[in-house]
């Protein structure tokens, strides 16, 4: 058995729908009612099987999507970002600003997260995906206006 989810595991669940049409073939045609019934019930069970593995596959393929789609905004990220102190920034005219980015989470993953403000604590900010902490001046925001 092939894994779930893939073009074979489909291919697979065909073998089924083929195996009745044979059947019917080396009959001669000729089938008694409980023969057709049979057969019938197998080729029912193969096409469920095979709406299952498509649905599997479905969702396969959108998950490959969604990690193109990641991918290109890294690609298209990884020109326009700075690193400033411990964190990353988009850029203005080859200028950081805005909000810091977790330095950790875009060089391991390359994925974007803003740091947070911890609750009650001024001097430091956290990551929400990887918690790790930096120091806030080392992560400031960076006003645009400031960069000009
Ligand atoms: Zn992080």
């Amino acid at each position: 058995m092939s894994a779930h989810g893939t073009v074979s595991a489909v291919l697979e669940t065909l073998e089924g729908a083929q195996d009745v049409a044979k059947a019917i073939r080396s009959s001669g045609y000729l089938l008694d009612k409980n023969d057709l019934k049979r057969l019938l019930a197998d080729l029912s069970a193969s096409i469920s099987e095979t709406k299952m593995e498509l649905t599997l596959l479905q969702g396969v393929i959108e998950e490959k999507d969604a990690e193109l789609i990641r991918m290109h905004e890294a690609q298209v990220y990884r020109g326009n970002l700075k690193r400033r102190g411990d964190a990353y920034y988009k850029t203005l005219d080859g200028r950081p600003f805005g909000q810091p980015y977790c330095s950790y989470c875009w060089e391991s993953d390359q994925k974007l997260f803003h740091l947070h403000n911890k609750i009650l604590v001024r001097d430091s900010r956290i990551c929400p995906h990887c918690k790790n902490e930096y120091q806030a001046v080392r992560t400031p925001f960076l006003e645009a206006a400031n960069v000009a």
